[in-house]
């Protein structure tokens, strides 16, 4: 894959993203980035994955034994 054509479209592919990286709008890019790939991933995995404490309402691993954060006991499956 020597062909200059294909050098060229890489290396203007690459300036371009590192001007969209660099620019202004870099953080924007960055942050449209990490969403897309949480809403790919399926972001309400988290949350399906965690209980809420029955003593105060704190979120807590659905496989935890007591509240981190008052330490109740937590009731899992
Ligand atoms: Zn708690």
């Amino acid at each position: 894959m020597d062909d200059p054509l294909t050098v060229i479209g890489v290396a203007l592919v690459l300036s371009g993203l590192s001007a969209l990286f660099a620019g202004p709008l870099g953080p924007l890019v960055v942050g449209l980035l990490a969403l897309a790939v949480s809403v790919t991933r399926g972001g309400g995995d988290d949350a399906v994955n965690r209980v809420n404490c029955p003593n105060c309402g704190a979120p807590n691993d659905a496989d935890a034994d007591t509240c981190e954060y008052c330490d109740h006991a937590i009731s899992g499956a």
